[in-house]
């Protein structure tokens, strides 16, 4: 039996015969399940937490649908560890191991796939140059996997070079390991944030107000205190998180935690996800019952990754319609028409 099952059947996660018949997904995708995250899921086997992180036999299904390279990372990557999409900000991807492996993740198929997945350290030095030599690049998103879980003196050098290119103004980590394994974050590493001379955004992904526990609420204040200004992002998925109730609890939440809710990720088109998917309209209609209902400041931009690599665009619907005679109407939060004047006679 592979190791991962192993572990989850040790804690009695699972029984053999459901090891059995994980096991070519195991052989495929990698599993892991930090220590807290154990023990929520022990006391909710079914509940959001274990549909994020339990292994599922529909994981071998493919779907029509179904992309290898779900947002065309691919295409956009000059050299190993950067991916430039948008003129003015890079990824760059120091490794490819994550303390947890989200069972939708949109990059399952690099992600967690080979060994320890570090970038080898003169590729790293090759995307730093070409970060180095592109003017353009104002904003560089650390992202991987989970960057968080480098070494603390790999993490510093990669921040410390970062902190010497002029033209980078901003630099932004992605990372799970504030809610799915907080206990790794170590004095060192809010140290080395604390050192970091630019404005450094961590966004942190979270899909479930379950997920939002007091060691995590403790790693949201010590990364704020290092000097962080954090923010969210989450997914939408099928049965973890596709109700009101749930985003709503789970936003507001955030903004109570210090965190800014970013994105709302409509699901990626990643092998093996489709009992996660739903209908962008679920996605709309759940936007429409948050405005209104939560603070502002909870509510997050619903978002598309356009598959095949053509960026990110809002779902969000659209609450403003042009009218045939000219004007405009809007739909408040309840629905309600109203016609809209935007009063521009006098600038005519
Ligand atoms: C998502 C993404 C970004 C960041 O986009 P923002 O809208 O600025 O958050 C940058 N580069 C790539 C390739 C991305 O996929
Ligand atoms: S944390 Fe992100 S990169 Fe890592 S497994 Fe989850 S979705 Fe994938």
């Amino acid at each position: 039996m592979s190791a991962s099952l192993d572990k989850l059947k040790a804690a009695g996660l699972i029984t053999a015969a459901a090891a059995a018949r994980l096991e070519p997904i195991a052989e495929r995708y990698s599993i892991a399940v930090p220590p807290d995250m154990v023990d929520a899921i022990r006391h909710d086997p079914a509940g959001p937490i274990a549909r994020q992180y339990m292994p599922d036999v529909r994981e071998l299904e493919n779907g029509s649908g179904d992309r290898p390279d779900p947002i065309g990372d691919a295409a956009h990557s000059p050299v190993k560890g950067i991916v430039h999409r948008y003129p003015n900000r890079v990824l760059l991807m120091p490794l490819e191991t994550c303390a947890v492996y989200c069972r939708f993740c949109f990059r399952r198929e690099k992600v967690g796939r080979d060994g320890h997945g570090l970038l080898p350290e003169n590729d790293l030095a090759i995307a730093l140059d070409y970060i180095r030599t592109h003017d353009a690049v104002r904003e560089v998103i650390l992202t991987g996997g989970d960057p968080l879980i480098l070494s603390e003196r790999r993490l510093r050098g990669i921040l410390e070079a970062l902190d010497g290119i002029a033209h980078v103004k901003i630099v932004r980590v992605h990372t799970r390991l504030p809610v799915a394994d907080p206990a790794r974050l170590t004095d060192a590493l809010y140290a080395c944030f604390a050192a970091c001379r630019k404005p450094l955004y961590v966004v942190i992904h979270v899909n479930h107000a379950d997920e939002l526990n007091e060691a995590a609420d403790a790693a949201f204040t010590r990364l704020r205190r290092s000097g962080c200004i954090l923010l969210s992002q989450s997914v939408l998925l099928k049965d973890v998180n596709d109700s009101v109730e749930a985003l709503a609890t789970l936003f507001q939440a955030l903004v109570e935690h210090g965190v800014k809710p970013y994105y709302l990720h409509h699901p990626d088109l990643a092998p093996g996800t489709g009992h996660f998917r739903l209908p962008p309209e679920t996605g709309q209609r759940l936007m429409r019952s948050l405005r209104g209902r939560i603070s502002g400041l909870a509510v997050p931009t619903y978002v598309l990754d356009v598959p095949g690599g053509h960026g990110k665009v809002p779902l969000t619907p659209c609450h403003l319609e042009k009218d045939p005679a000219g004007g405009y109407t809007v739909i408040d939060i309840h629905g309600r028409i109203h016609a809209y004047d935007p009063g521009l006679e006098s600038q005519a």
